[in-house]
């Protein structure tokens, strides 16, 4: 990585030293209780790095959409509290992100102390990455560690303009351990996979990852592609789909991508096809020529599956993005399970293998391979962008190492 790390700063420069953290604490909430902590869990190890340290913590993050003023439904409060029974530190709350009274928090603060400062997003310059804000923020700290993977795509105050003040004032603005993580393994992939690398993209449309398709196509020896994306390629081999999720208007996409590619992309032969895509359906399993009128494909079918199982066998590095079908909704989730089981099978026979995406990681988790893949991003749309070759703001601001 060409950035600095945390592991960058000798920890005797810590101790007693107010660093400012910007996590993804961004979990979901059901009035007011964590419904899964999983994001406050990943950034664990750089809070534990910083305590044990000594260094006075302060945490940023955003949660939720509070559209640039407060709203209480969005608190870190919750947060800050999950924090404390997490780990074995003092986690001090502050019901504001600037101001005179934060100033005192921060001031108030013991080395190995956390003090978690109330969403950045409830201030309007956060997602105008405002240099005000940033500025405001810069005084408290000459350390910036962000941990936000999640949250890199986006050039917001916390984000972006407020490394890039702490660097101006002399500071320096490091990647946590996650974001080290996330970097490093998802930067493998582009960079120098073993082979044979096998990508598998699925998910509900073409439009959202045309640009993944095109930085991998080059890269991998093997792109296998389900999900309703799929639909749009059948399309474009001139079958019809009936009426399944489709993209008519991608179609020359669809089959100009075809042509580039060759026999490196490999579709679904068969799907699991019904009237209507709800628990209970009656379903088929038909070739992928035979799709009737008003028939919807909801999954990829035993064919395919198998034909999946056999490219995934020798891979040496597997990327995973998008399922293979409507998961959501048993029995349409086969073709995501089997094909989340291959990948953990590849994992086992050596290779690394990293799953990105949202439901990608929800899939995973309904499979149960989270702890069987190499790695699950944390980053939906980060490592989306990542992987498309795309800067992320919140990388691009750190120092360089
Ligand atoms: P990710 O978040 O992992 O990048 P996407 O957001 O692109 O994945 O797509 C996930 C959605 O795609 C899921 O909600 C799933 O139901 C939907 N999907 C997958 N296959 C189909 C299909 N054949 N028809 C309709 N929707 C589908
Ligand atoms: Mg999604």
């Amino acid at each position: 990585m060409t950035k600095a790390s945390l592991r960058d700063v000798p920890t005797a420069e810590l101790r007693g030293r107010p660093a400012l953290l910007r996590a993804d604490l961004n979990v979901p909430l059901e009035d007011g209780r964590i419904t899964d902590d999983t994001r406050i869990r990943e950034t664990l190890p750089t809070l534990r790095l910083l305590v044990e340290a000594g260094a006075r913590v302060v945490v940023l993050s955003h949660l939720g959409r509070p559209k640039g003023r407060p709203d209480p439904g969005c608190s870190l409060r919750p947060v800050a509290e999950r924090l404390g029974e997490l780990l074995a530190a003092r986690v001090h709350f502050h019901p504001e992100l600037t101001g005179p009274g934060t100033r005192s928090a921060v001031d108030a603060l013991a080395p190995g102390e956390i003090l978690v400062l109330e969403n950045t997003r409830f201030d309007p310059g956060e997602e105008k990455n405002d240099t005000s804000l940033a500025g405001a923020l810069a005084e408290l700290a000459d350390l910036f560690v962000n941990d936000a993977f999640g949250a890199a795509h986006r050039a917001h105050a916390s984000t972006a303009a407020l490394p890039e003040r702490v660097r101006a004032r002399g500071g320096r603005a490091v990647a946590g351990l996650l974001m080290e993580k996330e970097l490093e393994l998802l930067g493998r992939l582009l960079a120098e996979p073993e082979r044979p690398f096998v990508a598998i993209l699925g998910g509900a449309k073409i439009s959202g990852k045309i640009d993944i398709v095109q930085s991998l196509l080059p890269r991998v020896d093997r792109l296998l592609i389900g999900g309703a994306m799929a639909n749009t390629f059948f399309r474009a081999l001139g079958l019809d789909v009936g009426a399944s999720l489709v993209e008519e208007d991608r179609t020359e996409l669809a089959r100009a991508t075809l042509e580039q590619a060759g026999d490196r992309l490999v579709l679904p032969v068969d799907c699991v096809v019904a009237d209507r895509i709800e628990g209970g359906a009656a379903t088929r399993i038909v070739p992928r020529d035979s799709v009737q009128p008003g028939e919807r494909i909801g999954d990829i079918g035993p064919a395919s599956r198998a034909l999946f199982e056999t490219v995934l066998r020798p891979a040496r590095t597997v990327l995973w993005n998008g399922p293979m079908g409507v998961f959501e909704q048993p029995p349409f989730d086969e073709g995501t399970v089997a094909v989340a089981r291959a990948v953990a099978g590849a994992t086992e026979r050596g290779a690394l293998t990293v799953a990105g995406g949202g439901d990608s990681a929800a899939a995973a988790q309904a499979a149960g391979v989270t702890d069987r893949l190499s790695h699950v991003s944390t980053g939906g749309g980060a490592s989306l962008e990542f992987l498309a070759g795309d800067p992320l703001p919140g990388v691009a601001a750190l120092s360089d190492r």
